[in-house]
């Protein structure tokens, strides 16, 4: 019997404690806390682990200095808190950044506003940061970023928050909730519930899923159900019956563009020319990019994407604060789109809508999760579970417990990371396992993408001469991160290894088409694919790359 079929023949036998619907940063988180305390834990995800939002988001692990202007402190104390806890347990995927906020004659913020206020954000975590934001004046910004405006500039901080591999946050978080006993179903849709006896007022026991490779339909019990279906959430909450509105999902997208193209030194923090919205240009390795914008959205979220309107919105900002940039749509290498799942507050303007975090229970065993952030999704999840055992207490007793221990357990990539976090070091080790099979720039994509695995992948590389084979002449990556995918990464779509593994999706100039058939091929080796699968597989992938081109379609304003 093959893994999948022995994987749904576990879910359909087995009583959870808790079944997780969706496998975005929050329900791999929910999962990872619930079966680190010794829960019986199920994730049930439509598509892929990272599919939805958390896959395309600005990849900011942030305090979000903006909330303190909002008065939302409590927030903003939470966030840089788990900054420094993700800091902790993930430092081979949460970064420091360095993030400059010039201020023009123009800006809707003062100077020294901004500095009382970068006080405040450093104070919250009593000045445990990688460094004390600075101040630089515009002839020493003019020397440290020669493409920023000078028109206008009076000056601007630099201060310090962390970027990071959102899809990738996702699923380490999925594997350790695996490495726990999890059990995580990818391309396995909720239809449906069930009720105790069949009855229409009995308490739900499980969920309906369809398996969206076979056909096949099974339950899956539970004594307490997790909707964490982002901005899904009130269509999940339709499919048991519950009406009305708890979202606002607003869009937000971003674009790629060559970092030779707009190489900037530092992120740049920018309040957009037309309506003072906050916008990020952040340095992406070879690339740079540029995010995000703002507005409401009904749409299907399985297919939401950058417009034309939206692409020039990013741009209008660069025009007026890199001019001499000169970016052009042309120079659009990706684009990606995403929703995020706020908590509707009846806020006039999309950007004023809240980014906390909710718990509905709204059916006894059914808990929806709304609202909140990557960043602090560790946080949000403790959250739920305490949540779930209240749930389950009252629903026949709870397991032995343990504690989840979540803010001092590594994620999988950190295990065996080095401690003074240097990433040249570990690319070293890389480089010697591999015995010569990849070279120095392959070795450092390892071990900046998989962390302490990257030294694992290079160790299987030295006896692989196919696997060590670049995929593109001019970029790191190699085939052999395929078999790892499969292997270790619930990938089973060419679209999970281009988009979410591995980012060629994103960083590739022609978002990976060019290997698109060699990497199907070696795929369906793997996953034993005939040649019409296979074949399937890369026009589905076309599909997506072509999804995120449709914005060129819509004509220049
Ligand atoms: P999702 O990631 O969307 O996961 C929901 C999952 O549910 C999906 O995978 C979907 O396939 C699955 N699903 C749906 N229906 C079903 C069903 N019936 N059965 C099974 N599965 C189902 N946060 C930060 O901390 N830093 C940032 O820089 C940042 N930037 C952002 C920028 C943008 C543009 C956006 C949109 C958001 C940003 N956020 C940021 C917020 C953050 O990305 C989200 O809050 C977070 O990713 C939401 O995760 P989630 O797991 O709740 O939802």
């Amino acid at each position: 019997m093959n893994a999948r079929l022995e994987s749904n023949q576990r879910l359909s036998t087995t009583d959870y404690d808790l079944v997780v619907i969706g496998g975005g940063i929050t329900g791999c988180g929910v999962a990872r806390d619930a079966s680190r305390r010794g829960l019986k834990v199920a994730v049930i995800e439509a598509r892929d682990v990272g599919f939805g939002t958390s896959s395309r988001s600005s990849k900011l692990i942030h305090g979000g200095l903006r909330y303190l202007e909002q008065g939302e402190v409590g927030l903003v104390w939470e966030a840089v808190n788990e900054r420094r806890i993700l800091r902790k347990i993930a430092p081979h995927l949460v970064n420091e950044q360095g993030f400059l906020f010039p201020i023009f004659t123009t800006s809707p913020l003062k100077l020294w506003f901004l500095k009382a206020g970068l006080w405040v954000y450093e104070a919250l975590v009593l000045f445990r940061v990688h460094k004390i934001h600075s101040s630089f004046n515009p002839k020493k910004l003019a020397a440290l970023e020669p493409l920023l405006a000078t028109e206008g500039l009076k000056g601007s901080p630099l201060y310090w928050d962390c970027t990071t591999d959102d899809a990738r946050l996702t699923l380490e978080s999925a594997l350790d909730a695996k490495a726990n006993g999890a059990e995580i179903a990818t391309y396995r849709k909720v239809v449906g519930f069930v009720r105790k006896g069949g009855d229409a007022d009995g308490a739900i026991e499980g969920v309906e899923v369809k398996d969206s490779f076979s056909g096949e339909s099974f339950v899956v019990k539970g004594r307490c159900i997790v909707n964490a279906t982002g901005p899904w959430s009130d269509r999940t909450r339709a499919i048991f019956g519950l009406q009305g509105k708890k979202l606002r999902p607003t869009k937000g997208i971003h674009v790629v563009v060559d970092f030779e193209r707009f190489p900037i030194r530092y992120a740049v923090v920018l309040h957009h020319p037309d309506d003072g919205r906050i916008l990020f240009a952040v340095p992406w390795g070879d690339r740079t990019y540029i995010g995000t914008t703002d507005t409401d959205y009904e749409g299907d979220p399985a297919v939401v994407a950058a417009t034309g309107e939206d692409v020039d919105y990013l741009l209008r900002s660069c025009d007026r604060f890199f001019p001499d940039a000169q970016l052009v749509r042309d120079d659009i290498i990706a684009t990606w789109a995403g929703l995020r799942p706020l908590v509707s507050t009846g806020a006039e303007k999309e950007s004023d809508v809240s980014r906390e975090h909710e718990i509905f229970e709204e059916h006894e065993g059914l808990l929806t999760i709304a609202g909140g952030k990557i960043t602090t999704y560790r946080r949000m999840s403790k959250e739920v579970v305490d949540r779930c055992l209240k749930v389950l207490g009252k629903r026949g007793g709870l397991p032995t417990l343990h504690d989840a221990n979540t803010h001092t357990s590594p994620l999988p990539g950190a295990v065996g990371w080095a401690s003074d976090d240097d990433h040249m070091g570990m690319a070293k080790k890389a480089e010697e396992a591999a015995g010569g099979a990849i070279e120095p720039d392959t070795a450092q994509f390892l071990v900046n993408q998989y962390g302490a695995c990257g030294v694992e992948i290079a160790r299987r590389l030295a006896n692989d001469p196919a696997g060590s084979e670049r995929l593109f002449p001019d970029r790191p990556e190699v085939l052999g991160v395929v078999d790892w995918a499969v292997e270790n990464e619930f990938a089973v779509t060419l679209s999970d290894v281009m988009i979410r593994r591995t980012q060629i999706f994103f960083k590739d100039r022609n978002q990976g088409l060019d290997a698109a058939e060699k990497m199907a091929a070696r795929m369906a080796v793997l996953l034993g694919w005939d040649p019409q699968q296979t074949e399937k597989e890369v026009a589905d992938y076309r599909q997506e790359v072509a999804l995120s081109r449709a914005w060129q379609s819509d004509s220049a304003e």
